[in-house]
């Protein structure tokens, strides 16, 4: 297969805004493929060379490819005409594309596997020089690129492919493929909840073949090493619905509020038998990518978002190199922990960083409270009854920057209630109530696992996570800054899209306003995504790609009668921040019909 063709039906995906139409398209498209370009393809329309949990960003922006472009001897384009025809073209895209014709690249059919080797290429240009390394390989690829193809190479390497696309509508795709409906959502589902590699899940698909497909999503398990969606937790409108939701007894344990954390520990050269058609591109160690060379005891940290965040947190891989277990996938809330006392979730997020980790370490510590176990010594006990799962958990040892979390029995509602109260009185934020029976299911947000928080006592419930799609420029003051509020929007998992309901201009100091400027700057869309949904009276002065979650609380969902059709016709009253991109993708915002739930529970 020819990039050129995955070009055109990129181009295609881009003029489609039916979410149905593009699932056609791409099933149709995949079965032109072979099990290997599948596989890259399913990476390539995300924008991506490996699935999220390998680090394999391009580290490459959109200002170096300008300049890269002005440097060009042979097409007359200074860097202030580049500029102009960017802003004029509104896509970085579409200005290389332009550039690409100025310049009268013709392409020399580079397949999707050359393409794909190149991509990696730039991913593993790293250190000094960098830049000038990836500008050459770059250059020397877009003279062997149409104008079409060029256009869409470029927006994956400075990370602006965005179709709106997520990994679910590639399980639609998928499910498609192989019945011709979206029948098999389930099984692709689990799957990819203990994989988390779309890559991965094709081939299985494609090696299987359509028939027994099936057959083969059911035999995918999990394996240390690879990480696996995390539970979600459920929320209730009264404390005394808990019960009626996990019968009794039930368990209890402190809500932590911190860093969700998925602690791995494996020996290594587990990987083999699997066809992870990027573990062979792989070069650095050192910049958090899987080692397939190395032997012995490994130990990897993963987040909700499924980012390798191990080599943040060297205090918790030691602590789990030393556990006198071989191997385990133990889940937990990562808090900083000083002198006796947990840190607030701010200070504990100043351990989020890439640099300088051993000396934050040092101010700030931190403590992984154990809650869950998933995997212990080659044995996976995901489908094992939670109340048998925290069993285990209680015989594994734990120690230094590891913590089992507390685990308490309940049958009443006064029981429930005094460990609630205790709780918040310590600083937590509440507790988690957990049904004795079922398993863990990835990435499943039910009523088995139900938080209660101290925000209970408001009329909101819980806090709203939002996906920004737009911003205002605001008056005064305030435009100065460049923004005056955001545009907030729900997630409608239905459809995969973003449904805008209220603006957020309170709870934001001056100087995070200019940040979220800057950082919005880089998302900017001409036009209205196609994957964004906007009553006309919130349109905003800018939009913006949906990419960053922001937290709000409010004083109350309130209804748009007449409107339902986008939003569910809710909207906050008085929301303000709490928190502004949060370690969540688009697609984890709080839902449509979330917010639906939230509203009848307080109404
Ligand atoms: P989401 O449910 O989408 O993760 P959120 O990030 O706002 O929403 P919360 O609503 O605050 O999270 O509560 C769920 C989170 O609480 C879990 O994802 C987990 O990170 C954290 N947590 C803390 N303590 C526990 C515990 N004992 N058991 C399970 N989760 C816990």
């Amino acid at each position: 297969m020819k990039f050129n063709e995955v070009a055109n039906i990129f181009e295609q995906i881009e003029k489609t805004s039916s979410r149905n139409e593009i699932t056609t398209l791409l099933s149709n498209f995949y079965k032109s493929l072979t099990k290997e370009e599948g596989q890259i393809l399913s990476y390539m329309v995300l924008g991506r060379v490996a699935p999220f949990f390998v680090n394999s960003e391009f580290n490459y922006s959109e200002k170096s490819l300008l300049t890269l472009l002005s440097n060009y001897e042979k097409v007359n384009m200074g860097k202030e005409e580049i500029k102009d025809k960017r802003i004029e073209l509104g896509d970085i895209g579409d200005t290389t594309k332009f550039f690409s014709q100025e310049a009268k690249f013709r392409s020399q059919s580079l397949s999707v596997k050359e393409i794909y080797e190149i991509l990696w290429s730039i991913v593993n240009i790293q250190g000094s020089g960098s830049v000038e390394k990836k500008n050459t390989t770059i250059l020397e690829t877009l003279k062997k690129l149409s104008p079409l193809e060029a256009k869409y190479f470029v927006r994956i390497i400075c990370g602006q492919l965005r179709f709106g696309i997520s990994f679910k509508t590639l399980l639609d795709v998928f499910s498609f493929l192989i019945s011709g409906s979206k029948d098999i959502r389930e099984e692709l589902d689990r799957a990819y909840g203990v994989t988390a590699d779309i890559g991965y899940i094709y081939s299985i698909i494609a090696k299987k073949g359509l028939e027994k497909a099936v057959v083969g999503l059911n035999s995918v398990k999990l394996q240390p090493g690879i990480p696996v969606l995390p539970r979600l937790v459920e929320r209730v409108g009264k404390f005394e619905e808990t019960f009626e939701r996990t019968g009794v007894p039930a368990l209890v344990q402190s809500k932590y509020d911190g860093l969700r954390c998925q602690i791995h520990k494996y020996e290594s050269k587990n990987y083999e038998d699997r066809e992870y058609i990027w573990a062979k591109y792989i070069k650095k160690k050192d910049i958090g990518l899987f080692d397939m060379s190395s032997s012995g005891v490994e130990v990897k940290l993963f987040t909700r978002n499924l980012e390798d965040i191990t080599a943040m947190f060297p205090e918790i891989v030691e602590s789990a190199k030393s556990v006198d277990e071989k191997s385990f996938i133990l889940d937990s809330e990562v808090l900083g922990f000083k002198d006796g006392k947990f840190l607030s979730f701010q200070e504990t997020m100043q351990r989020r960083r890439k640099y300088g980790v051993t000396d934050t370490s040092k101010d700030i510590p931190v403590k992984g409270m154990v809650f869950d176990i998933l995997f212990l010594n080659g044995e996976d006990i995901l489908s094992k009854d939670t109340v048998d799962r925290v069993e285990i958990l209680e015989k594994v040892d734990l120690e230094n920057s590891l913590e089992r979390c507390k685990t308490e029995r309940v049958q009443t509602l006064e029981e429930l209630m005094e460990i609630f109260n205790k709780n918040v009185e310590q600083g937590y934020e509440g507790v988690i109530v957990k049904m004795k029976t079922g398993g863990y299911l990835p990435g499943v947000r039910n009523y088995d696992w139900i938080k209660l928080k101290k925000s209970m006592m408001n009329a909101l419930v819980d806090t709203v996570d939002l996906v920004c799609v737009g911003y205002y420029y605001g008056s005064g003051r305030r435009s100065d800054l460049g923004v005056g509020a955001v545009l907030g929007a729900l997630y409608n998992e239905d459809m995969d899209v973003y449904e805008a309901i209220c603006k957020v201009g309170t709870g934001i100091t001056d100087e995070q306003l200019k940040d979220i400027r800057k950082q919005l700057d880089s998302k900017v869309k001409e036009e209205k995504p196609k994957s964004v949904l906007c009553p006309e009276y919130l349109k905003p002065d800018v939009w913006v790609y949906p990419e960053v979650v922001f937290s709000v609380e409010a004083d109350e969902i309130t209804s748009r009668l007449g409107e339902e059709e986008i939003g569910g016709g809710l909207s906050l009253r008085f929301p303000r921040l709490i928190e502004w991109d949060r370690d969540k993708s688009a697609t984890d915002a709080t839902r449509v019909t979330e917010l639906e739930e939230m509203f009848k529970m307080v109404k």
